[in-house]
């Protein structure tokens, strides 16, 4: 299985695929600077050229970029969303420089201007980023949109707002979703039981379309089904539970995607929680293998 966790970059992006193997992982997901700061420093000739030949010779067979937090294709605010565009695109920027294929961004929120407003705001916003010079530069790069729990007025907490938003695009095929399952339980879709991650999956398909599915973030929510509260929890130790997390890595719909673990890297006060929960996913699959 496509299996991995989000790793800092803090010692290099070329670090982060040697913590990924060290971890058994082949997919991992990283940010491309400091998630909570605008400035994003330079990626230089150097680190392009050596990140992608630690890439060319590493197990790791996917790679997704994390766009950082503040930006918000939602807001009603022309500095904000100005801002948030032209991050997205330098993002895709980054990513394409970096040989990676894959951007999973939050949507942001509407900040009272209403859900209709906003996925005016979002559809406007993603259709301008695709349409930009670094966009057509790099054609490979995909973009993802993520579901949210649905804290304050965050869009995408439920599978019609998404579809919508990318129904409005002038052209989608760069268009996907990624599928978290702490916030959509949090955002009251139930995945714990057969019949209830078949009706979460079924209307999935019907607002947005499975096809459009490419990655899962794979996370135990430490919140109650419908809690719309955000908190990751370890596999198994949250509300949704090693039976629920089973039935997601092990659905047919499922199992082929990449599984992205952004489970707290602290486990009883100590680190090596990763570790840990890729053991605890990969024994759900029935895979044995020894870290
Ligand atoms: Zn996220
Ligand atoms: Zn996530």
């Amino acid at each position: 299985m496509l299996l991995g966790c989000h790793l800092s970059i803090g010692k290099g992006f070329s670090s982060a695929i040697d913590e990924a193997e060290s971890l058994g992982m082949n997919a991992m997901q990283i940010f491309s600077h400091n998630a909570s700061s605008w400035r994003m420093k330079e990626i230089t000739g150097e680190v392009v050229s050596s990140f992608r030949e630690r890439l060319a010779r590493s197990s790791v067979e996917y790679i997704v970029i994390h766009t950082m937090y503040l930006l918000n294709l939602a807001s009603p605010d022309d500095a904000l969303y100005e801002r948030s565009i032209n991050a997205l695109i330098e993002e895709i920027r980054r990513a394409g420089l970096l040989g990676i294929n894959h951007i999973v961004t939050h949507i942001g929120a509407h900040k009272g201007s209403g859900v209709e407003a906003g996925i005016a705001r979002v559809t406007c916003a993603l259709d301008r980023v695709l349409s930009s010079d670094v966009a057509r530069e790099y054609p490979n790069v995909q973009v993802l949109l993520e579901d949210t729990a649905g804290a304050g007025t965050t869009m995408g907490t439920t599978f019609s707002e998404i579809g919508a938003i990318i129904d409005g695009l002038t052209d989608s095929h760069r268009v996907s979703v990624c599928l978290d399952t702490c916030h959509a339980f949090a955002a009251g879709y139930e995945l714990r039981t057969p019949a209830g991650l078949k009706e979460t999956l079924d209307e999935f398909d019907r607002e947005i379309g499975l096809s459009r599915l490419k990655l899962i973030h794979l996370n135990d929510s430490k919140f109650p089904l419908g809690s719309r509260r955000d908190r990751h929890a370890h596999i198994g130790d949250g509300k949704i539970g090693i039976s629920g997390i089973s039935l997601v890595v092990n659905h047919p719909s499922l199992r082929d995607l990449p599984f992205i673990l952004e489970t707290p890297k602290e486990m009883d006060g100590k680190g090596g929680a990763d570790r840990v929960n890729l053991v605890q996913v990969r024994s759900l699959r029935g895979e044995k293998e020894e870290l």
